[in-house]
């Protein structure tokens, strides 16, 4: 008989639980978990399989599973957990260290994994946009004629863009290897074939928009109606400032635009969605925590930055069409911080799960792993907490 070599990495439970997922050790295999989790399907149960590679330190397992980021981190499995083992902040601290372990340059990980590199990673945004000020004599005097935020364009412009050049190139290495590991463990997946790569990603995108499993959440469904409300307000946003940049860029388009202009009513419509999206997700988190479970470091840090983002967006423009010419540069500053943080941080912060979990829904279709949908649906057990 072959010899099974299992490689383990003994420090795996040691990081999960500095990333959120310190309730761990206390699970005992019963699989309650797995049978309640209305996204587990019969050919690849989760979470319970997650849970076992986790103490075992099986780390690339882990970094190759699909299911991790099939999780929407619901909670049902939490609350009928008879060991209070907390699968679902276990499945979050998993994706936690994923988003470590594949950042490229890995100190990049590090500095996005603890609140005490927090002043660091502020400070860079922070100085590059006072020399910013500073080149343009902005720093000494408030610039005269009324209000134009794009007098800034030639600088920002080069921050942003070479930002965002070196982003995709790290989100680019993540993704490949992560596809590249999932397709090496993969023992499930034979239909390769049945679902070509187009119709695939077809099928994840319909799934990311709609937010159809997301919707089968039960013991935490108000985490579904913040979640809907960000990612449409953030999308609302993401096209408004690309009309913007284009056309300001390209086609010399008059701004700002006026208040009925369809694109800022659109561009405040978003604001105000993000900001709905991010107070119900703060609301959830904080004052639902038997549902919702525990925060970890991840989730606050990437709830501040969007929320920050909304709020600094819309006080500008306030503090704009109010003609406060100071207030309304530095409000602006402030909201360059946030944008700067959100892209330059994408790869090694929890923003990147939207484009992991885009990404093993594509591999799940692609490989043949069959639906949750397809699965029977489980039936509740009557059980209690007893941690
Ligand atoms: S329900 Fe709890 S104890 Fe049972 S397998 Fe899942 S995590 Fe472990
Ligand atoms: S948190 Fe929800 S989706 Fe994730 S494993 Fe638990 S029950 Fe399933």
């Amino acid at each position: 008989m072959a010899n099974t070599v299992i490689e383990s990495d003994l420090s795996l439970v040691r990081d999960i639980t500095k990333l959120g997922g310190g309730s761990l050790k206390k699970c005992f295999q019963c699989a309650t978990c797995s049978v309640v989790c209305n996204l587990s399907s019969d050919d690849r149960p989760f979470p319970r399989k997650e849970m076992i590679w986790a103490q075992w330190g099986l780390k690339d397992k882990l970094l190759s599973d699909p299911d991790v980021w099939r999780c929407y981190q619901c909670g049902d499995c939490s609350v009928y957990c008879p060991r209070g083992a907390k699968p679902a902040e276990v499945m979050g601290a998993i994706r936690n260290y994923s988003f470590k372990n594949y950042a490229q340059p890995k100190f990049m990980g590090t500095l996005l994994s603890s609140p005490k590199y927090l002043p660091l990673l502020f400070a860079v945004p922070v100085i590059l946009f006072l020399l910013v000020l500073n080149g343009i004599g902005a720093l000494s005097a408030v610039p005269s004629g009324p209000i134009a935020f794009t007098r800034f364009d030639n600088y920002v412009d080069v921050i942003f863009v070479t930002v965002s050049v070196l982003v995709l190139a790290a989100l680019g290495t993540g993704v490949l290897k992560f596809w590249k590991n999932m397709d090496r463990n993969n023992t499930h997946g034979e239909a390769y074939g049945t679902t070509g790569i187009f119709q695939s990603i077809l099928l994840a995108a319909e799934e990311v928009l709609t937010h159809r499993n997301f919707k089968k959440c039960e013991a935490n469904s108000i985490r579904f109606t913040g979640h809907f409300a960000a990612f449409y307000g953030f999308i609302a946003l993401f096209i408004v400032t690309s009309i913007v940049f284009i056309g300001d860029r390209v086609f010399h388009m008059v701004l700002p635009m006026g208040q009925e202009n369809p694109v800022k009513v659109l561009g405040n419509l978003g604001a105000a969605a993000l900001i709905i999206g991010c107070s119900v997700a703060v609301y959830n988190r904080t004052a639902r925590t038997q549902q919702a479970g525990e925060s970890s470091y991840y989730d606050w840090l990437f709830l501040g930055i969007l929320f920050s983002i909304g709020v600094t967006g819309l006080s500008t423009e306030l503090i704009r069409l109010a003609g406060d010419a100071p207030a309304a540069y530095w409000s602006y500053f402030i909201h360059l911080v946030f944008v700067f943080c959100l892209i330059a941080y994408f790869p090694y912060s929890k923003f990147a799960h939207l484009l992991y979990r885009f990404v093993a829904i594509v591999y799940a279709r692609y490989s043949g792993m069959s639906e949750p949908a397809q699965a029977a649906e489980p039936e509740k057990p009557e059980v209690k907490s007893v941690a």
